[in-house]
């Protein structure tokens, strides 16, 4: 049954979509519902369930190879892969893939069939430990930012065994996916993931070696961890699907303000919608299966705008589990009938979303140390210390890389958010809390006199840290990168962002900030000094040095913009600008001598980073231009003609005509739009005249984005103008509160 010319309105009346969709949890035979710790991990096959099936001399070189952070010997790889194979056949898996992460910001398989024959041509299923290890896409499909030109297009994925196998069931069809690394055969890495894992690596060799200076010679190696709070838009999904923009460019390009938006703050942590929650326990559920420690889950500022968060885990891992996340929320919504955005910013005038990457550095690997998180300050004074140190590598990698830090959170999407008020700056620093910053400046001027290192520490209260810390109420959520309490919090990550990227700068830019730390004191002690003194005085000018890149205050304000750059603190407002750090000389310096890229693989990072850049842009101008043509001119003039008519049947009648002024109105604003639109489609096609793809990326952030803007200025005025039954695009009205 249509209930009226604008197709919203069979949505909207079509209530058998907002029913909220039976869940069905996981039982045992009996019935009984299971426990999460009773079905976590059903779907992969980890350590567990090696050393179930596996011959326990395998298991242990195999346990070896991953602590050692190693490939996997060709030796023992047939007899993992028989077991891997057995079991995926068990639960009626037929295919098994590569899964990796190219440089898109997703993620990427190939299905092959286990099925091969035999000598005597007998169809069979075979999986062999060659083909668990190694497998050959086609490399020239991917983006590689020049690399291809420059190497050869071959490239070859390579299994990780840090992060476990996994099932992933999609429409009822299971799938093997083995976690991997794309590279060249020259060793190029092509992907997100090689050079986290390297990244990974130098943070390690570093900090323990940091850790040994100051007497901690049982540490064997460092991981960084990470749970990363994801934030996404939940929408009827037939609405998404009226909307091309959204479904062209994950954001809306038009569409006018509600009078109600967030204002009245009536949803961030209100109770969840029934539909809501439904879709929540399956996505969980899903996510459980897959070995994803979702802990969290609650409603976000905006409406509709809602959050998961993990616990967290070593980043290698919490990388492929946000990947997982983020494909699980995309395509339970759709079995919900709605649809998840995962943009920084659908909704223009609404809060935006991020990825809040909690990070810290964990010791593993070293007997009584494990587990010890080296953000969290001690019970000893010599532990608080280390603390301390370990805290002016972070700033001092902050400090020395900001702009490149802002270069790896660099998108079209989140150019939305930064800076707009409500999300972080696009300036890069550091907010350590009332506490924190008291105890930097008093250590800062310290050690003026005779006290001996000693004493000062005591009187210092570094002894007293724990206390002090554990009061850590006092939190600014205006700061891209903030201190909470055991761990930084990196909230200037987009939310449909891979944490790859950002993560590995953060790791690398912070192994450079050990080995600056390292360096200066192993020259202090050096000097005769009692190594209390010699750390205060590695401290004392580490926190002289980085004072710059921390900032208490609000970072949503206008003095904070004029404040940093009279401190010398990057302001990279934009895409393009921001990607130029990537290939600074300091950063090539630092990355290329950590050995977390080669030159070549930065500027292939560059250079696709940038090329995604003008994509998006062109892709949402074109999209743009289709709706003005096709849907919102048409919309207009429609109800335009239909004014005029009733105009004229009144003129004729005999009546006053009070559709004029809205009929002139509406003409007024259709024939600016038409100029606009004009306009849009100039700028696009002088900057995308230019050949070079700085200057092209440059004139879309500015001039292009600008006209995009005009153009929708006069949409959303005709949308407030037009008959609601004649407005065929679903509004953020409904879009956003209707549950
Ligand atoms: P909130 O930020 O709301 O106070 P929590 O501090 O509990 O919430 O945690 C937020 C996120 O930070 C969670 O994903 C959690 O697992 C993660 N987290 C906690 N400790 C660490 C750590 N040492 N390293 C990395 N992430 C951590
Ligand atoms: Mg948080």
């Amino acid at each position: 049954m249509s209930h009226g010319t604008s197709p919203r309105f069979d949505v909207i009346f079509d209530l058998k979509n907002r029913v909220p969709r039976h869940v069905e949890v996981p039982r045992d035979e009996q019935g009984r519902k299971l426990k999460i710790s009773e079905y976590f991990g059903v779907n992969t096959f980890g350590l567990t369930q090696m050393r179930d099936k596996l011959p326990s001399d395998v298991y242990a070189k195999l346990r070896s190879t991953l602590e050692h952070g190693k490939g996997l010997d060709k030796d023992i790889a047939n007899v993992v892969a028989h077991a891997i194979k057995e079991w995926a056949l068990s639960r009626g898996v037929t295919h098994f893939c590569h899964w990796f992460q190219p440089q898109t910001g997703s993620t990427a398989e190939k299905h092959d069939a286990f099925l091969t024959f035999d000598d005597h041509k007998a169809a069979i299923e075979k999986f062999s430990g060659a083909q668990l290890i190694q497998s050959e896409p086609d490399a020239s499909s991917f983006p590689s930012g020049g690399m291809r030109t420059t190497f050869e297009a071959r490239g070859y994925t390579a299994w990780d065994p840090s992060s476990p196998v996994f099932i992933m069931e999609m429409g009822g069809v299971p799938t093997l996916c083995i976690p991997s690394v794309f590279i060249s055969y020259h060793g190029d890495a092509l992907d997100e993931k090689t050079a986290l894992v390297r990244s990974v690596e130098v943070l390690s060799t570093r900090a323990t070696e940091l850790l040994h200076l100051i007497g901690q010679t049982g540490a064997k190696r460092v991981v960084p961890t990470l749970g990363a709070e994801q934030e996404y838009f939940l929408i009827d999904r037939a609405f998404y699907m009226l909307r091309p923009d959204l479904v062209m460019a994950g954001r809306t390009l038009v569409g006018g303000q509600p009078p109600k938006g967030q204002q009245l703050e009536d949803h961030y942590f209100g109770s969840i919608p029934a539909r809501v929650l439904a879709f929540m326990a399956e996505m969980e559920h899903e996510l459980y299966k897959l070995g994803v420690p979702v802990k969290t889950r609650h409603n976000e500022v905006a409406p509709s705008q809602f959050e998961t968060a993990p616990i967290f885990e070593e980043v290698n891992l919490s990388t492929d589990h946000n990947q997982l996340t983020m494909e699980v929320l995309r395509k339970v919504a759709q079995r919900h009938g709605m649809a998840c955005l995962l943009h920084e910013k659908p909704f223009a005038g609404v809060n935006g979303s991020g990825k809040h990457n909690n990070w810290s550095m964990m010791i593993t690997g070293s007997g009584e140390l494990d587990g010890q998180n080296l953000l969290d300050p001690g019970k000893t004074p010599h532990q608080n210390l280390r603390f301390l140190l370990v805290t002016m590598a972070v700033l001092e990698g902050v400090h020395a890389h900001a702009g490149l830090l802002r270069a790896g959170i660099a998108s079209s999407g989140n150019d939305h958010r930064l800076g707009a008020n409500e999300a972080p700056p696009a300036i890069i620093s550091v907010f350590m809390g009332d506490m924190l910053s008291r105890i930097l400046d008093e250590i800062e001027h310290s050690g003026k006199g005779s006290e001996s290192g000693e004493a000062a520490v005591i009187r210092l209260g570094v002894a007293k840290l724990p206390e002090v810390m554990k009061d850590n109420t006092d939190r600014n959520r205006t700061s891209p990168f903030a201190f909470t309490g055991n761990k930084f919090e990196f909230r200037a990550v987009g939310s449909s962002a891979s944490t790859a990227f950002p993560i590995t700068l953060l790791n690398a830019a912070v192994a450079d900030g050990f080995a600056k730390i390292t360096a200066a004191l192993k020259a202090k002690l050096g000097t005769n000094k009692s190594t209390d003194a010699a750390i205060l005085e590695v401290l004392r000018d580490a926190i002289v040095r980085t004072k710059a890149v921390r900032f208490e205050g609000n970072n949503y304000s206008e003095e904070w913009v004029r404040e940093a750059e009279s401190r010398g603190l990057p302001n990279l407002r934009k895409t393009p600008e921001a990607l130029k750090q990537l290939v600074t000389e300091s950063s090539k310096k630092m990355l290329v001598s950590t050995g977390v890229f080669s030159e070549a693989e930065l500027t292939s990072r560059y250079h696709v980073r940038l090329e995604r850049y003008v994509k998006d842009v062109a892709i949402e101008v074109e999209t743009l231009v289709q709706m003005v043509d096709t849907i919102v001119l048409p919309a207009a003039l429609e109800y335009h003609g239909k004014l005029a008519r009733g105009a004229a049947a009144a003129k004729n009648a005999g009546f006053a005509q009070p559709q004029k002024e809205s009929a002139e109105r509406i003409a007024h604003l259709c024939d600016l739009l038409q100029t606009r639109r004009k306009g849009l489609v100039e700028a696009f096609a002088k900057a995308d005249a230019s050949d070079e793809h700085d200057a092209k990326a440059a004139a879309l952030s500015i001039d292009v984005t600008h006209a995009m803007i005009e153009v929708r200025r006069v949409c959303d005025e005709l949308e407030g103008l037009v008959a609601d039954a004649m407005w065929p695009l679903p509004k953020y009205r409904e879009m956003l509160f209707l549950s």
